[in-house]
Order: structure tokens, then sequence, then C-alpha cells
């Protein structure tokens, strides 16, 4: 892959694609930029935009389509992306994968690849149920769904484990409801050599060999850093 190439993940909530994402940022030193991560931020800063973005993140709806792209345009920008990085969760409707392919043809950068993963609904709604979030460092964990509350702590910095309020079942059928009606248009968009399709069903280490085998078949770390272009670029 190329200096500067933009990874995109698509795929269901609960297809473990921030947890691939943070991998895959270790692996090759680029930044992982969540879209929901971002937005979450902004609400807990408690602004005017911030509250009206909380409402739309507790109904499972999607946040416009210019915001996003406003805030992902901005983003690109920062010096930590010249080598490239990995979007999760963005783009999320045709329109945002249109806006990113002009902003990526007036960057100069080389045209992303695309991991679409992919799951069952079924062991999608498992996976939400079973999914919590250290309340410090932000990490997703699988934990026992029927764990008493209140009981489950980060193993890394024992933080209190809780449940994002949009992974209840009302909120995540609005969510699953809001990826199908965008997926198949995301996908013919993304049809052609640079989209993969990724099975997600297998554990977090055998995905990662996955994922990890088809970087590496162009995007050795080494050489990777070797290339960057200049900032001026940017
Ligand atoms: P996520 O953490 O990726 O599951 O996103 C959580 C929520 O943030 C989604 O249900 C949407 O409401 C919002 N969101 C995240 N990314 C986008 C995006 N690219 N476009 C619109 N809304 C988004």
């Amino acid at each position: 892959m190329k200096s500067g190439q933009i990874i995109i993940f698509l795929g269901p909530p609960g297809a473990g694609k921030g947890t691939q994402a943070s991998r895959l940022s270790a692996e090759f030193g680029i930044p992982a930029i969540s879209t929901g991560d971002m937005l979450r931020r902004e609400c807990q800063s408690g602004s005017k935009l911030g509250r009206t973005i909380e409402q739309v993140l507790a109904s499972g709806e999607l946040v416009g389509d210019d915001l996003v792209n406003r805030v992902v345009a901005a983003r690109l920008r920062h010096f930590d992306c010249r080598r490239g990085c990995i979007l999760d969760g963005y783009p999320r409707t045709l329109s945002q994968a249109v806006f990113l392919n002009s902003l990526v043809a007036r960057m100069n950068l080389p045209l992303p690849v695309i991991f679409d993963f992919d799951l069952d609904p079924h062991d999608v709604i498992a996976r939400l149920a079973r999914r919590r979030q250290c309340a410090v460092c932000g990490r997703a964990v699988s934990v026992d769904p029927n764990a008493p509350k209140g009981e489950l702590f980060c193993d890394r910095d024992g933080a209190p484990l809780v449940q994002r309020n949009d992974d209840t079942p009302a909120v995540i059928h609005e969510r699953l409801r809001q990826y199908r009606h965008n997926t198949g248009e995301l996908v013919r968009f993304y049809s052609g050599a640079n989209y993969h399709r990724l099975v997600a069903t297998g554990t977090p280490d055998q995905v990662s060999e996955t994922l990890f085998a088809t970087c590496d078949s162009g995007m050795d770390p080494a050489t990777f850093s070797a290339s960057m272009p200049s900032a001026a670029n940017l």
C-alpha cells in the first residue's frame, strides 16, 4: 500500500472494527480515526453542538453528512495522517463516500483501500449485548451479559466497564436498520480492486491475521515510513 493511504473499515456495529483499527494502528504506526469516538467526545464536552449530537446518537440514527464530512476533512489534515490512517465508521453513506473521494483527489492521496467486515446480524446482536467499554481508556471488552451490574472492571486500569447507551436492544435495531439502508450503495460505490470483504466471525486474532496478511502484501512498515509525503502536500 502507498504512503498517505487511507484504509476504510465498513461493516455493521459490533463487527470488531474498533478492535482491529487499534491493532492495525499499532502495527503500522498510523492513526485510527473513529467518527463515533469523535462525536462522543463532542457530547462529553457539554457544548451546544454536543447536546444536539447526543440526541442523535441516543436514537441510533446517523449524524448529518455535512457535519461528519467537515469533522473528517479537518482531521485528515492533521500531521499524524501524513503516512496514512484508518477510518473506522466513515464513510457511512454514499454522499460521505463521494465527499471523501473528492477530498482524497484534492489532497493528492492514493485511492482508499476498503475492508468490509462481514458478520451475520444474529452475531452482531449477540456481540453488542456482551460489549462493555472502559470508562477511562474507552477500550471495548466482551463480557458475560448476565454478570451483575457494577462488578465489571477494566483489567488494564481498574476502571468500571460500562455499556454504551446506544448498545441497548431498541437502539441497536435502529443502528442496524441504518446500516442495512446505506450499505448496498456504499459497497457498489467501492466495488473494485481496492475492496476486500473480511469475514469477521472468528476470534480477534483470526481476523487480525487475515487483515494483516492483506495489508502486508504491499504495506511493509519499514518502506511505508521511508516514503513519507512532505507536510506541504497536505
Ligand atoms: P459508532 O461508534 O461507529 O458505532 O458510531 C456511533 C454513532 O455515531 C452512530 O450510531 C451514528 O449516530 C454516529 N456516527 C458515527 N459515524 C458516523 C458517520 N460516518 N455518519 C453519521 N453518523 C455517524
